[in-house]
């Protein structure tokens, strides 16, 4: 069969300048997995017309799908419109359905629309429009022998509304694409190369079919098998292999952020959560609440930076932090044991460290306390504060869903 592939053009200086990172590209390719397309190249380019037509031009020797994000809007450096009509040598003509949800959409918001909102209705006469419930531009869709080119607006929000709603349908209606299977296992505690390392036997028995990949992050290595034209019980077979090889270092075996299982955790015992983290300054809060329903389980959190607020917002008595200092066992035990304490939690977490770069490895000391528990481990943090921030937040998300899982 044969493989469908896209091109996905971003444009947009900003793009270019680093003012704008681009995450569509990476957010459509995800989507366009699961339906069997490979995006197999990737371009950004500034609102300059030139390197747009060059885009195009290129883009179509490699794939069937043309991709383009940005540039649609109303103002003069919005520049895909005309050139995409320049291009299949099409005519502007004012399009009624879209002038009237333009229309409404600045009513509803009771803003004045002005004269250049009205361009956005302007669409070639030879495009399929993609009608913009949530925005203004509509996308625009050429078909051109057997390649699809769809221009979407820049804005993520926009994009995502007409791939999900309208795009992905029609490249699924109008190709016959293989069909891929992912598995995701989530391990930590061992570095890319050890895994690679257990794995070389593992990795030999792969059919043709079914690749393996690493994806590593700071504290966690995410595997991929990605299978083609494959069956899920044959896949099936070799990620359990895969999970058995990988028994004591398993964390999940879905692509499940570790603040979502420990969600799911909590609530399957109905119980709840605090934590004190001091140099983390409330990492580990802001993920365990990006979490829906997280309110259930979670009760709220402290962020004693000080040997003050240590002392007088959690009582950690004086006496441990002059004898032990403020990075060590001892407090961060005591942390976790006061913060179980005034939350009133099942289970309390607690850090202590430091994450700034020193000559010296930097330690962590994490706690974790429940009524009848309570532990401290320590993590050497060995990159920059930002690194060494995203080190300490996943370790200690895993030790704490490992605590709960140990100590019901
Ligand atoms: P609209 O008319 O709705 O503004 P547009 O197609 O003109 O849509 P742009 O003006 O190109 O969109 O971009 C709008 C916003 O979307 C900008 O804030 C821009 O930084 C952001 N954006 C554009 N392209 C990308 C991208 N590839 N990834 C993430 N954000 C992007």
């Amino acid at each position: 069969m044969e493989n469908i592939y896209c091109s996905i053009i971003t444009i947009g200086d900003e793009l270019l300048i680093g003012q704008t990172i681009d995450t569509n590209s990476a957010w459509i390719a995800q989507q366009l997995n699961p339906i069997g397309v490979q995006v197999k190249r990737r371009v950004a380019v500034g609102d300059n017309k030139e390197d747009i037509i060059n885009a195009l031009n290129e883009e179509q020797k490699h794939s069937k799908i043309i991709l383009l994000t940005g540039g649609l809007g109303p103002t003069n450096d919005d520049l895909t419109k005309p050139i995409l009509c320049d291009y299949f040598e099409s005519t502007l003509v004012m399009n009624e359905a879209v002038l009237k949800h333009v229309t409404s959409f600045f009513e509803r918001r009771k803003r004045p629309m002005l004269a250049i909102n009205n361009n956005q209705a302007l669409v070639p006469n030879n495009c399929v429009v993609l009608f913009n419930e949530v925005g203004t531009a509509p996308g625009l869709l050429f078909e051109k022998d057997d390649k699809l080119i769809i221009a979407l607006p820049g804005v993520p929000f926009e994009m995502q509304y007409l791939v999900s709603t309208r795009v992905l349908s029609i490249i699924s209606k109008k190709y016959i694409t293989p069909n891929f299977i992912h598995r995701t296992l989530i391990t930590a505690g061992e570095g890319e190369s050890f895994v690679a390392n257990r794995l070389i036997e593992f990795e030999k028995t792969l059919p043709q079919n079914i690749k393996l990949a690493y994806l590593p992050k700071l504290g966690l290595l995410k595997l991929r098998l990605t299978g083609t034209e494959t069956s899920a019980a044959e896949i099936d077979e070799y990620f359990n292999t895969l999970k058995s090889i990988l028994a004591n270092i398993f964390v999940a075996d879905q692509d499940i952020e570790l603040e979502a299982q420990i969600g799911i955790l909590l609530n399957e015992k109905n119980k709840t959560l605090s934590v004190a983290e001091s140099c983390t300054g409330g990492h580990i809060a802001a993920k365990i609440t990006s979490i829906k329903g997280s309110s259930l389980y979670f009760k709220g959190g402290i962020v004693p930076y000080s040997i003050e607020s240590k002392e007088n917002m959690l009582g950690v008595n004086t006496h441990t932090i002059e004898t032990t200092t403020v990075v060590s066992e001892a407090t961060a035990l005591e942390m976790a044991q006061n913060c179980l304490q005034k939350f009133n939690t099942d289970y309390a977490l607690s850090i202590t460290g430091y994450l700034e770069k020193n000559d010296h490895e930097n330690q962590v000391w994490i706690a974790f306390a429940n009524k009848s528990t309570c532990i401290a481990k320590m993590i050497t943090v060995p990159y920059d504060r930002e690194k060494n921030t995203v080190l300490t937040v996943n370790s200690a998300l895993n030790l704490l869903r490992l605590f709960i899982i140990e100590n019901p």
